[in-house]
C-alpha cells in the first residue's frame, strides 16, 4: 500500500516536471540563457512586422505590398527554402528588409545535440550572407520552441532570440477582416507582429489583411521598423 502511494507521488512529480519543461520550451516570453524579446518596452509608437518561413513563391507579392506602403519588415528565412529559392531571399535583401535566421530545416530545436543546433543555425546564417544580406541577423526558433541547448548556443554566438506578442493568423486563420481587427486593436508601442503571409492559398487572408493593418496603424501614429531597429530601443 505504502509503495503504491510512493509510486503515485513519484509519477505526479514526474508529470509536473514534464509539464513544466513543456511550458518552458514553448514560452514566448522567457528562456534560460540570453533572454528573448517578444515585445520591446518603449513609449514610442514603433511596431515591427515579421514574416516567417521565407522565402516562398508568394515572396514577390508580399514585397510589392510592403513597397506600396513604404514599409520595412523582417523576414525569418529557412535555410533549405533559401537553397531552393536563392532569388527569393536575394529580393528580400535587395528591397532593404531585415533577414532573420529561422533554422535550416525548420525543426523543433529541443533535445538536440550541440552539433545539430550549431549546424541548423550556422548553415542558415551562411545562406543569408550568400544572398547578399549584410545587416544584423536575429534568430526566431521554429514553433517558438527552445529549452537549454539552443539558448545557450545563441547567447554564445551573440544572436538575439526574437518571438512575438501578436499572432493574428493563429487565432483567425483565413479571415482577413478578423486578422486585421486583431492586429490593429492588439498593437502596442514596441509590438512584434508575426504573420504567415508567405504560404500559398492558405495565407491569402494574411496578404489581404496586410494593407489594412499597415494603413490603420500608420493612421494611429505608428511607424513600422525592423526587428533590430526595435531592439535598439531597449533600455
Ligand atoms: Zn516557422
Amino acid at each position: 500500500m505504502k509503495r503504491g502511494w510512493i509510486l503515485v507521488a513519484g509519477l505526479a512529480v514526474l508529470a509536473g516536471t514534464a509539464a513544466g519543461v513543456y511550458r518552458l520550451s514553448k514560452s514566448r516570453t522567457f528562456q534560460i540563457f540570453g533572454g528573448l524579446t517578444s515585445r520591446v518596452e518603449t513609449d514610442k509608437k514603433l511596431v515591427a512586422l515579421t514574416f516567417d518561413d521565407a522565402p516562398t513563391p508568394a515572396t514577390p507579392e508580399v514585397l510589392a505590398l510592403l513597397a506600396a506602403q513604404g514599409v520595412k519588415a523582417t523576414f525569418y528565412c529557412i535555410g533549405s527554402a533559401m537553397e531552393r529559392d536563392p532569388a527569393g531571399v536575394a529580393r528580400i535583401a535587395a528591397a532593404g528588409h531585415e533577414v532573420g535566421n529561422h533554422t535550416y530545416s525548420h525543426i523543433r530545436l529541443v533535445f538536440k545535440t550541440p552539433y545539430t543546433i550549431a549546424s541548423e543555425v550556422e548553415r542558415t546564417t551562411a545562406l543569408i550572407r550568400a544572398a547578399g544580406y549584410k545587416g544584423p541577423v536575429t534568430f526566431r526558433p521554429p514553433y517558438g520552441k527552445k529549452l537549454v541547448g539552443l539558448p545557450y548556443y545563441l547567447r554564445s554566438r551573440g544572436l538575439p532570440t526574437v518571438t512575438w506578442d501578436l499572432e493574428p493568423d493563429t487565432f483567425y486563420p483565413g479571415d482577413a477582416a478578423r486578422i486585421e481587427e486583431y492586429a490593429v486593436s492588439g498593437a502596442r508601442p514596441g509590438s512584434i507582429i508575426l504573420m504567415h503571409a508567405l504560404c500559398g492559398a492558405a495565407c491569402a487572408a494574411d496578404r489581404a489583411a496586410l494593407p489594412g493593418i499597415i494603413a490603420s496603424l500608420k493612421s494611429a501614429g505608428y511607424t513600422f521598423v525592423t526587428v533590430t531597429d526595435l531592439l535598439s530601443e531597449k533600455k
